[in-house]
């Protein structure tokens, strides 16, 4: 892993607006174009929900309100050094709660060379791809450095205008934040970077500011398909200039090659003279004329190369070398020094007479007539002023240096052909296929291959694993195990060394490794954990530590290690809901318990994070733990917070999970108390502050469960927590804003707090009459023109922050026999359905699970109409034939076995209520002459057992409800009639364009 620190150097940098939204200028005013002319955006590869316009330089996402991926793109050539690649944002959508905007970074991908572009660009599978993503500089999706400025908080209150990053001479990379330099990523980029921007989510259009345009980019190749009427809306102001190269006029030692792009200076062993070229035409105001070092020799080397411009009006004569022996008008870089005819103007801080082949060595007139030199990128500054307009690039290839080359853009694109990169599936294969191999081992039951097992599992499963941090990719390792049936053998094998007896020590090290696996493999994927729940392995895990409960196991290592092992298994398999009902049966909570409160504390932890995901209400006594426990556990996620690559502790916890076991564990009031005591608030304002959004809303979730009459003073008092409070209601993550709101409106203000006396009572605010949030949903839903007869308004509800807390609810429920999990629609206004005569028939709101079914607005009424959910194909009332959603799977375009034939739904509003699904459309309310973003959802009860828990299926990367994992957020049914509705959903944000 490369170290890399965020180096704030709060340079002042001369940048100047032209105005705060069109016309961005260049930040580096003095270099108004790059070596190799102006770049756009790359028009050929782009994701596919990409249109531009404007030649090029502005990239829209299409359909923005229903795609909010699929907007990568990159510059069309890669980035010079010390030249800035600067985005400008010209439109948002605001009020939303996508959990994103824009992102900036360079890439070593080469566009052309990508097999497929990915859906957000921290799903690039190859190369090193470096994004500013929210407050984090990521290197392939994992944090590299925390950034100054979150830049989703500033998307999201509409302060970011502009984002740029730079190269600079030494490697390193410049960050720029409207306009403004924030900092530099400490590390050496490779030379060959191309700018990418991700337009996701929040953000819908973006233009490249820099480097400014003088004149249009002629584009070659024919626009095609979508982008054709953008190019045609835009064209040329003036035709471009011919592409520039050598002139034929130079000096006498010169050799020309044909194209007239190398000049060499023939007997450079004896003559270091009359090396003398010139551009082929005047340069362009801004226009910057570079060419490459490419031959030297030392014979020379107190002299070497010259670069200059030259006014050819007086009868000019091609001088032997720079400065000019007669009344020429040069201004040339001789050395270490810039002249003006043969005075000195200016002392630069490189001498030319050191160039190295593969150098780079510019001029540039600019538009403000003064002369700039550049070495390898790096701009020295104005050099002279009172240039005239028409001025030619003059060379002298001098002294040691003896053959150079056109490095201009045209030029450059032919040479950097390179060849195609590895096959980055290869190594994917490999792994799988050694991964095979393994599962086919553990399948022979032999005495004489334990040490080959062994042997095989370490380097094919557990090192394969080790190796690899990004949980994405240790999910897939663990589903790719599962549908090996990796779990069933696994778990045979074990039974297999247990009957072989475990006290033979190489048994015993394969039986160890093995378990090691199911451990590791259960961590990440959901699937694999919901495996093993199917295997015997519960069993053996709850007769050990049965076992050692009464042994030694806190001095004998090997027990140790053996109970250790068993109770994090058993907290990786209590997260899966599906395994609860084997969990009840093998009274896996008596087994745990004897270690709650264990000496070591390590262990108390294990214990108390795994009980907690399993005990009932009337089961809270069984968690309630010491006071050293919790302070063990807060200790673990200080220690998990303060890693700030991977979040997570060295005994394996991510921030997010021991916020939502301290969650669960303050249903005991014992542990409330002693979180607060132990300072446990202090370490939830810092995440609150600090943290990912996810941590965010876990730390305000934990903390809120925290709050009872008896603590709610002692953490009201805690110092900076209103004030972060505050900013996170501002949070472009709604998730985020919602949980601030739920746990303000739970704290007396802190004016109150101050005055309030230790005994007087918690105020309480004044009953409202109304919910302003329900009048504007109650407008929305008289546009759908739905007959009320549907409707039973008794209990209508709604879900705003105010009208939650008011009611004192709770943020999930269970429901259903066997019970299961769901979370309330926050955010979302409920309009109560009448249920049909089968609810009653069946039972169905007390035995069957709550879901939530997203769908679109001008589907709703065809639904009440028919009843019930309807399937893809499905003939609805009136004749109309149910298609499938654009983007989602058909017939046509789906994986092997893949049955459409299904109705999706979630126990989370925040999976259900997503652009796929709840499709949001635009909406204006009369009243508040507002515009909005409207959603509609329905909410259901499905019958147990009629469904098959999934992984989410929209390219989430991140958590999408803390409650739930990614891996089990999506319920599906093929069986018609397992539905019931009993509410419709209605949720409206803001909505402003900037
Ligand atoms: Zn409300």
């Amino acid at each position: 892993m490369l170290i890399f620190e965020l180096n704030l150097r709060f340079r002042k940098i001369d940048h100047s607006y032209s105005g705060p939204t069109v016309g961005p200028t260049p930040i580096t005013s003095p270099r108004p174009a790059s070596a190799a002319g102006a770049f756009t955006f790359h028009s050929k590869v782009h994701g596919s929900a990409v249109k531009f316009l404007n030649n090029y330089r502005t990239a829209a996402r299409e359909d923005p309100l229903n795609n909010d991926k699929n907007a990568v793109v990159f510059t069309s050539r890669p980035l010079e050094t010390e030249e800035l690649f600067e985005i400008h944002i010209d439109k948002r959508i605001k009020g939303s709660d996508k959990p994103g905007s824009v992102e900036i970074g360079v890439t070593t991908v080469n566009p052309q060379e990508l097999s497929s572009v990915p859906a957000t660009m921290t799903d690039c599978k190859v190369g090193q791809t470096w994004m500013y993503s929210g407050a984090e500089m990521l290197l392939n999706s994992l944090k590299v450095a925390n950034m100054p400025k979150d830049i989703y908080e500033l998307q999201s209150t509409g302060k970011l205008s502009k984002l740029g990053v730079k190269r600079d001479a030494q490697g390193r990379l410049d960050i720029f934040v409207n306009g403004e330099y924030i900092g530099t990523i400490n590390d050496r980029f490779p030379t060959t970077i191309y700018g990418v921007v991700d337009i996701y989510m929040q953000t819908v259009q973006v233009s490249i500011t820099s480097p400014k345009v003088e004149a249009p980019i002629e584009k070659e190749e024919e626009p095609s398909g979508q982008t054709q009427e953008a190019a045609k809306s835009t064209s040329p102001t003036s035709p471009p200039p011919p592409p520039i190269t050598f002139r034929k006029t130079c000096g006498k030692n010169v050799e020309m090659s044909s194209d007239q792009k190398t000049a060499t200076r023939r007997n450079y062993m004896t003559d270091c003279d009359n090396g003398i070229v010139l551009s082929s035409r005047p340069l362009q105001s801004g226009e910057m004329f570079e060419i490459r070092v490419d031959k030297t020799i030392s014979k020379w080397d107190h002299e070497g190369l010259k670069i200059g411009l030259v006014d050819l009006h007086s009868g000019f004569e091609i001088p032997r070398t720079l400065p000019g022996q007669i009344a020429e008008v040069t201004w040339s870089w001789v050395g270490d020094e810039v002249f003006h005819d043969r005075r000195v103007e200016k002392k630069l801080n490189m001498n030319l007479n050191r160039v190295k082949n593969g150098d780079r060595v510019g001029v540039m007139r600019a538009s403000d007539n003064t002369v700039h030199f550049f070495y390898n990128g790096q701009d020295f500054g104005a050099a002279a002023d009172r240039i005239p307009e028409k001025v030619f690039a003059i060379v002298d290839v001098h002294g040691c240096t003896f053959e150079v080359s056109l490095n201009m853009p045209d030029t450059e694109m032919e040479t950097k052909q390179t060849a195609p990169g590895p096959n980055p599936n290869s190594e994917v294969n490999t792994a799988l296929m050694k991964m095979k191999q393994t599962v086919e081992l553990l399948k022979i039951k032999n005495e004489a291959s334990i040490k080959k097992v062994k042997q095989m599992a370490q380097e094919n499963l557990l090192e394969l694993y080790r190796s690899h941090q990004d949980p994405l990719l240790r999910k897939a390792m663990g589903e790719k195990f599962t549908e090996m049936q990796g779990a069933t053998h696994i778990v045979d094998y074990i039974k297999f060394l247990r009957e072989c007896g475990l006290e033979v020590d190489y048994i015993q090290e394969c039986y160890s490794t093995l378990r090691k696996i199911c451990v590791w493999y259960s961590d990440d994927s959901l699937k694999f954990a919901r495996a093993l729940g199917e295997t015997d392995l519960l069993a053996i895990m709850v007769s050990e530590l049965q076992k050692y409960k009464n042994k030694s196991y806190e001095t004998d290592e090997k027990l140790l290690d053996v109970v250790k092992t068993n109770l994090i298994l058993l907290h990786n398999c209590a997260k899966v809901t599906e395994n609860r009902g084997v969990i009840r049966r093998l009274q896996v909570i008596d087994a745990i318990l004897p270690y709650r409160n264990s000496k070591i504390k390590e262990l108390s932890t294990h214990a108390l994070m795994a009980l907690s995901y399993m005990v009932a209400i009337d089961e809270h006594h069984y968690i309630q733990a010491d006071e050293n426990s919790i302070a063990f556990i807060l200790q673990i996620l200080e220690e998990a917070f303060n890693n700030k690559t991977t979040h997570m502790s060295e005994t394996g916890y991510h921030v997010d999970e021991v916020l939502v076991g301290l969650a669960n564990l303050a249903k005991n009031k014992g542990n409330r108390i002693n979180v607060v005591k132990k300072q446990g608030v202090n370490t939830f304002v810092k995440i609150m502050k600090l943290g990912r959004p996810s941590e965010q809303e876990c730390a305000a979730m934990a903390l809120l469960e925290m709050v009872d009459d008896t603590t709610v003073q002692h953490i009201a008092a805690t110092p900076g927590l209103h004030g972060v409070l505050a900013t996170m209601k501002n949070s472009p993550v709604e998730a985020v804003r919602q949980a601030s709101e739920r746990l303000l409106l739970k704290l007396p203000s802190q004016d109150s707090f101050v005055q309030m006396m230790p005994d007087m009572p918690k105020p309480t605010a004044p009953k409202r009459r109304k919910c302003d949030y329900k009048e504007i949903c109650n407008a929305y839903m008289k546009t759908l023109n739905l007959n009320d007869a549907f409707f039973d308004h008794e209990f209508d509800r709604c879900y705003c922050s105010v009208c939650h807390t008011d009611r004192g609810d709770d943020l999930y429920y269970t429901r259903g026999d066997p019970p299961k999990d769901y979370g309330i629609p926050a955010g979302w206004c409920r309009y109560a359905l009448s249920l049909p005569a089968k609810a009653k028939a069946m039972n169905v709101l007390e035995a069957w699970h709550r879901a939530y079914h997203g769908t679109r607005s001008t589907a709703v009424a065809k639904i009440l109409q028919v009843g019930e959910l309807l399937m893809p194909g499905d003939t609805a009332l009136g004749g109309e034939k149910i298609s499938v959603c654009k983007g989602h799977f058909t017939e046509e375009r789906k994986p092997e076995g893949f049955n459409i034939k299904k109705i999706f739904v979630s126990p989370s509003i925040r999976y259900a209520g997503h652009n796929a699904y709840a499709m949001p459309h635009k909406y204006k309310d009369a009243t508040t002459e507002k515009n909005y973003v409207a959603r509609v959802a329905f909410q259901i009860c499905i019958r147990p057992d009629s469904y098959v828990v999934g992984d989410q299926t929209i390219g989430a990367l991140s958590q999408i409800d803390p409650k739930f994992d990614n891996q089990e957020i999506e319920w599906a049914t093929e069986e018609r009639g397992s539905t019931v509705l009993y509410g419709l959903l209605v949720k409206l944000e803001e909505e402003v364009s900037a």
